[in-house]
């Protein structure tokens, strides 16, 4: 695709000629963005088909190129040779928490306060319940109708036990919603980062609107943990829980985190009680009893490939700080939205343009944007469809250039010249 072909379509921007400037000064804008934020670039430590633009790593996170053979060793010489005596030999037990700790680094927590293991949704349900007893009285939790489904479907159902009202409301009316509820709220939970939009909220903020009215915050942070600073010990956050396989490239399927401040965690009192959370784990005691300290949120046995596996990913994150990423991330996804409205001028752009509002994705609407997700596919461009109208691009900072988001601007401009987004045979695979 030449510049003149890109431009050829958008007479109404004043012509081709125009159009084919505007790709040039685009192209050295890029490579000037690229020369200055050379330092953060850790391409060469994920392993990336060379002509693809990956643009879901929120979604499933690229493969750490050094993941493969600890993966490996993990399952030959540790499962294979050492068998169950990897246990205590390889230190699987405390695993859950050593990689917590981890992840902790990225979010802003201490040590001892982040354990790993179960899904986010389970996850969030534990947290969650555990909150729900600490707050005797409080009868009603708040939520987002924005967020990820999964937060809606597991506190609708945590509540239909416990008898808890659920409030709808979004983050922009959480201070009026506790305003009016005042004492009768136990809980907020909220995300950092739209899911769809990409809009990212104000945590500190929030957890300040919510400690106010007495209620405990709890945050969900799949969409910020590995690409933008979360500062949890900081802001005084209570709980929060995020997800292993986007930002932070644990894998299909890496479990997810529980964040529970220290200052909670000898009333924390999740509601699935498992062996591994136990005070003592292997005096096999009929009745439960929590451990001190994080181990209590730890689940039941882990899935332990894939935590390895989690593990050996955040050594990226050994080569680069959370906050040279958001820098990163935020050069990033400016300069999407500058050639996006350069290029693509009539798609409606879904992601807020202040940087302080953005997460690490831009979403753009268009009326057949799964079309046009599978077109950009087909092209080499991977983002991703979100219903109704959402062509979602993500942007994992580590391992994108600018150079990169400019070839996905100018694809995203090529297919909708070409109509290919229209030629659809009408299925939708069942990911979307
Ligand atoms: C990705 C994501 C999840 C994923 O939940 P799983 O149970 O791990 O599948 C949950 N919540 C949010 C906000 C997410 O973005």
């Amino acid at each position: 695709m030449t510049a003149v072909q890109v431009g050829s379509r958008i007479d109404v921007l004043g012509g081709s000629r125009r159009a084919s400037v505007a790709v040039v000064d685009l192209e050295t804008r890029a490579a000037a963005l690229d020369d200055e934020h050379a330092a953060t670039d850790l391409r060469h430590l994920f392993r990336l088909p060379p002509d693809v633009v990956y643009l879901d790593g929120n979604s499933l996170g690229a493969l750490p190129a050094h993941v493969p053979d600890a993966l490996r060793d993990v399952v030959e010489r540790q499962w294979g040779a050492d068998l169950i005596t990897s246990w205590n030999v390889h230190d699987w037990w405390d695993a859950p928490t050593r990689v917590g700790d981890r992840i902790g680094r990225l979010v802003g927590a201490e040590p001892g306060q982040v354990a790993v293991g179960d899904t986010t949704s389970l996850a969030l349900f534990q947290a969650a319940s555990a909150a729900l007893r600490m707050q005797p009285g409080r009868r009603v939790v708040v939520t987002d109708p924005g967020s990820f489904p999964t937060d809606l479907y597991v506190l609708e159902g945590l509540t239909e036990l416990t008898g808890h009202d659920v409030v709808h409301a979004t983050p922009e009316e959480v201070p009026d919603v506790l305003g009016d509820l005042g004492e009768e709220v136990a809980l907020v939970a909220l995300s950092h980062v739209n899911f769809r939009t990409g809009r990212l909220w104000d945590l500190a903020h929030l957890t300040g609107v919510a400690h106010a009215a007495g209620a405990l915050a709890l945050w969900d942070l799949s969409h910020s943990t590995g690409a933008i600073p979360v500062g949890l010990d900081r802001h005084g956050v209570d709980l929060a829980v995020g997800c292993g396989y986007k930002y932070l490239n644990g894998g299909p399927g890496a479990p997810a985190f529980t964040y529970v401040a220290a200052r909670h965690q000898e009333r924390y009192e999740p509601a699935v009680r498992a062996w591994h959370g136990h005070a003592e784990p292997f005096a096999m005691h009929p009745q439960h009893r929590f451990a001190a300290g994080i181990a209590r949120a730890r689940g039941g046995t882990p899935p332990l490939l894939s935590l390895l596996a989690l593990e050996a990913a955040l050594t990226v994150f050994d080569a680069v700080d959370v906050e040279a990423v958001r820098r990163r991330s935020l050069s990033l996804t400016g300069f999407l939205i500058e050639a996006l409205d350069e290029l693509v001028p009539e798609v409606d752009l879904v992601t807020p343009r202040e940087p302080a509002a953005r997460g690490s994705q831009v979403a753009v609407a268009h009326p057949q944007a799964y079309g046009v997700v599978q077109a950009l596919i087909a092209r080499g461009v991977i983002g991703d469809f979100r219903t109704p109208d959402v062509v979602r691009l993500g942007v994992a900072a580590p391992y994108l250039t600018h150079a990169d988001l400019l070839r996905a601007a100018r694809q995203i401009r090529a297919v909708l010249d070409t109509g290919e987004h229209l030629r659809l045979d009408g299925t939708r695979a069942t990911v979307t």
